[in-house]
């Protein structure tokens, strides 16, 4: 019997993506299904084209569910989850067992065809607790209807984090599943999903689990503390993240309550889905190169000097980075290093869309530097290719990172990352100079302009 893996979260490639979320979402599924399981990924459905966009097939309505006083219907379609298998009818094809991976969108669009994923840019949705409150009943539901005989769930991030809360307390007349394990992995422990307490009324969340050892969190509600309260495994997403979240400077706020529940928390670390991201045969590039032919490699960043107008010396390096522009990404550390690598000749292209100061900062850079700063405010897909194809360096600088996945994608592409050695950077990226004979890219320790300079310079 091949077991069935059902994964719940927020945003999955290739229909809807914020960051390394959905791009784990759209692989591990896949990488599951190739080691024999069955693999669904339930995902909300953000844009009424993605139906026709990847020929869903519709599985049906649920039944109502009422949330917050409001009854929602909810639609589930299904579609595969590999870009590329071309499937009239995915869900019958999954049930046969001809295909491997399938999505599950969850289509509510009083809910979710909006905008942005979560909010406005820089922003988040008023009724965002309600939203995912809702994505995860109706997750619930559809495995009840539609496959029941799944052998484990799998949640990500505090979006699907109250699934195995209200699985075990409020689902009894599905027997069967308010048992089944589940597993919550935590991609990044910043975002916990905490809202003011009268939500809980609203949103109908169990009142024996409201206190510090259950969801409470400050007198506020926490997705995230449900979730690892009520799950029976908690992974992260690399090994030395899972150390780190158990201390202070890391646990934001939660390092004393993950401590207690150390016993069911590992890290596992992420993977790339090396069939998506390979220069070898991205259709994105302008030119395609591989390991043992970089010619193409050189004509890439040609273009890509072409393309943002810059220039730079031959023998000058380009820094690329393509990022959330928030905090923990070290915007603010490239940011204060550009004017002395401008002075140096060197060159660097930014992509990235986020915090409004941080894209101001990048902007007065750009306008100063026109010839060797390009900064690319958006969410643009076939530029990042372009710029971890064409960059010689990448700069991942972050204060904390759970894995990261930009700096594998960037290893995959031939340009060695700039990294600061914490939790997902430090187990993927070997340092160049520490280690000749297996070195990838260059990392440094301490969270500063200087630091960074110097692996830079290195
Ligand atoms: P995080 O999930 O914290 O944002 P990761 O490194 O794990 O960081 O994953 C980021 C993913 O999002 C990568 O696939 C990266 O290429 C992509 N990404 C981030 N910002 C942009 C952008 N502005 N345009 C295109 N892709 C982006």
């Amino acid at each position: 019997m091949r077991p069935i893996v059902v994964h719940v979260g927020s945003e999955a490639v290739p229909f809807a993506k914020t960051g390394g979320l959905a791009d784990v979402l759209g692989a591990l599924p896949r990488a599951q299904a190739e080691l024999g399981a069955r693999t669904i990924v339930i995902t909300p459905l953000y844009r009424k084209e993605t139906i026709k966009a990847f020929s869903a097939e519709r599985l049906g309505a649920l039944v109502p569910i009422v949330v917050d006083g409001q009854s929602f219907t909810a639609q589930v379609w299904c579609a595969a989850l590999d870009a590329g298998a071309s499937c009239a009818q995915p869900w019958r094809a999954w049930r046969r067992g001809e295909l491997g991976a399938a999505a599950w969108l969850v289509d509510v669009p009083a809910l979710f065809q909006r905008e942005g994923l979560y909010g406005p840019p820089g922003g988040a949705y008023a009724d965002n607790p309600l939203r995912f409150t809702l994505f995860v009943r109706a997750a619930i539901e559809a495995v009840a209807r539609f496959v029941p005989e799944t052998s484990v769930l799998h949640v990500h991030d505090w979006q699907a984090a109250l699934l195995p809360l209200l699985l075990r307390r409020q689902y009894a007349h599905y027997p069967r599943l308010a048992r089944l394990p589940v597993v919550l992995t935590i991609h990044n422990l910043a975002y916990q999903g905490v809202f003011e307490a009268s939500w809980r009324l609203r949103l109908g969340l169990p009142e024996e689990d409201f206190h510090p050892d259950g969801y409470e969190f400050y007198g506020q509600i926490n997705f995230l503390k449900a979730g690892i309260l009520a799950s029976d495994r908690v992974t992260t997403v690399s090994p030395t993240y899972a150390r780190e979240i158990l201390t202070p400077g890391f646990g934001c706020g939660l390092d004393g309550f993950l401590r207690r529940h150390a016993e069911k928390l590992s890290g596992i670390l992420n993977g790339l889905d090396t069939r998506l991201w390979d220069p070898a045969t991205d259709p994105q590039l302008p030119v395609r190169y591989r390991a043992t032919s970089l010619a193409g490699k050189g004509r890439v960043r040609a273009a890509l000097l072409r393309r943002l107008g810059l220039k730079i010396g031959r023998a000058s390096p380009l820094f690329g980075m393509v990022s959330r522009l928030v905090e923990q990404k070290g915007v603010d550390l490239v940011a204060d290093c550009i004017p002395r690598w401008v002075a140096r000749g060197w060159g660097i292209a930014v992509l990235g869309s986020g915090d409004p100061v941080l894209a101001r900062m990048l902007k007065r850079l750009a306008a100063a530097h026109p010839e060797a700063v390009a900064f690319i405010e958006g969410y643009d897909e076939a530029l990042a290719r372009w710029i971890y194809a064409g960059a010689d360096l990448f700069l991942m600088p972050s204060r904390f990172e759970p894995c990261g996945l930009a700096q594998m994608i960037a290893m995959r592409y031939g340009t060695p990352p700039v990294v600061r050695a914490t939790g997902g950077l430090k187990d993927t990226v070997v340092d160049a100079d520490a280690d000749p004979d297996r070195g990838t890219g260059f990392a440094f320790d301490e969270a500063t302009p200087q630091a960074l300079d110097a692996a830079c310079r290195r």
